[in-house]
């Protein structure tokens, strides 16, 4: 198990990036409805109960290789059971058994599931051999509480024979049982209980065409270390602006296709890690030998655990966004907070790019002057400089930092400045 005791908080990295180091967990409802009040404010129109029945092209060919060109002239209809809908983009976000991917014929690539697991709320008549916490057996794994009631099961074997199947009390009576190896009795399930696996599959492109694949719909692991969620909100806050970007016509050539290549090796290390935590958790004697070597020894070893949180967390990412870069080129920025106080991602809210400049007599502002529309300019002087001046895109992401010593002047930081713009913000 994760130990929160293990973890280094005066880790800079860590300590940069609060909402890590302190580890906020985000119950889904409250994102779901704070997400809902943004769309309201942003005039995002939101259609529920409606079911996509299938897209097709206006043109050209949907299924267009990823790199296909982004000005083909070709719209996307939407069939829903509410009538056709008509976008330049379509983004599929509908989940790991995405009708549109299959609809489509896209390929899903990658391991077929070992275990079978379950969740949901239930009552219980006999608790007899019921541990709270996580526990391992030989035949699999399960969690009960912390919320009263609260079991997760997860048993290795065959997946049953209809996935879809709703799951009763008699077959999570069964699996309970089987797994834990006591009489352990189920009298009622409250609200609908959950049964997922570790298929880990993901697309190989995330763009067909004029279709996007996000979330879900592009990828599934186990829910393992909780990674699902974050990773299809990296997904939607990467595409976000470059979506944006596109259909407002200031996109520099190419930009639509970074979506893919900066996700997909995301994609792949997510599923690989869940491939990995699946692994350490089989039933038999060496893995269990297997599981406290790691837990307990290699964890131990001062860092590692800091290493996993900032891994699994999403903070040691690194988009390649820059010839020869170097950290913190590339990386998420952290939750800096300027000399007024004011925090950094208060500029970022209208989705432009920031560009804060640290230095006395504000020299980078010439060089971003042009491109207002499009990037927020906080000047941000201060006698340290332990945070040098940055250049950060709509999602968070450094494309250009200046050196520590660039304290006078220095050419080259203009340089590279000008050439992150061009690269990622375009010419007017
Ligand atoms: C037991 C379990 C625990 C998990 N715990 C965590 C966790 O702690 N942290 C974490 O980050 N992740 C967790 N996950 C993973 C997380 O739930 C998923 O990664 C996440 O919900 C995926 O979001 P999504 O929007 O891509 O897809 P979904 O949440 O599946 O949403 C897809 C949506 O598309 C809709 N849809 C599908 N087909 C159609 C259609 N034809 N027409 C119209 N609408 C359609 C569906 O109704 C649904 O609303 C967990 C998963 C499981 C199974």
């Amino acid at each position: 198990m994760f130990r929160n005791d293990l973890v280094d908080q005066e880790d800079p990295v860590l300590a940069s990036h609060t909402a890590v180091a302190g580890g906020v967990a985000v119950p889904q409802y409250d994102l779901e409805l704070l997400l809902a009040d943004r769309c309201a404010q942003l005039g995002v129109d939101v259609r529920r109960g409606i079911a996509v029945k299938g897209v097709r092209s206006t043109g050209g060919d949907l299924l267009a290789d990823a790199d296909a060109d982004a000005d083909a002239d070709a719209d996307v209809v939407v069939e829903t059971d509410a009538g056709e809908l008509t976008a330049g983009w379509v983004v599929a976000a509908d989940g790991g058994r995405s009708p549109i991917r299959k609809q489509l014929g896209i390929d899903f690539i990658g391991t077929d599931p070992e275990l079978v697991g379950y969740q949901c709320i239930a009552d219980f008549d006999d608790t007899t051999g019921l541990s709270h916490g996580w526990n391992w057996t030989p035949r699999g794994v399960y969690a009960y509480g912390p919320i009263p009631g609260r079991i997760l099961v997860a048993r290795f074997g065959p997946q049953p024979e209809d996935r879809d199947a709703p799951v009763t009390l008699e077959e999570l009576q069964e699996v309970v049982r089987d797994v834990i190896q006591t009489k352990v009795t189920l009298s009622a399930i409250h609200g609908r209980a959950t049964r997922w696996s570790d298929n880990a599959r993901r697309v190989k492109h995330y763009r067909h065409g004029r279709v996007l694949f996000a979330g879900d719909a592009a990828h599934v692991h186990s829910p393992f270390r909780a990674q699902g969620l974050n990773l299809g909100f990296g997904d939607a806050v990467n595409l976000g602006w470059k979506l944006a970007a596109t259909f407002q016509g200031w996109a520099p050539a190419g930009l639509l296709d970074t979506y893919d290549t900066e996700r997909s090796p995301i994609a792949d290390w997510v599923l690989d890690w869940t491939r990995a935590q699946v692994a350490l958790m089989r039933g038999d004697e060496r893995t269990k030998q297997l599981r406290r070597v790691v837990g307990d020894e290699l964890f131990t070893v001062p860092g590692a655990t800091n290493k996993m949180l900032a891994v699994s967390s999403g903070i040691m990412q690194h988009y390649d966004v820059a010839d020869d870069a170097t950290a913190p080129v590339g990386t998420t920025v952290g939750d800096v907070v300027l000399t007024s106080g004011r925090r950094l991602a208060d500029f970022a809210h209208d989705g432009r790019f920031v560009l804060v400049d640290r230095t006395h007599d504000g020299r980078f502002a010439d060089a971003v002057q042009h491109l207002s529309e499009r990037i927020a300019y906080v000047a941000d002087s201060a006698a340290d400089m332990e945070l040098p001046s940055l250049l950060v895109r709509p999602d968070g992401i450094i494309i250009w930092a200046a050196d520590q010593d660039d304290e006078p002047a220095s050419d080259d930081a203009t340089k590279r400045l000008d050439a992150a713009t061009l690269r990622w913000v375009g010419t007017r």
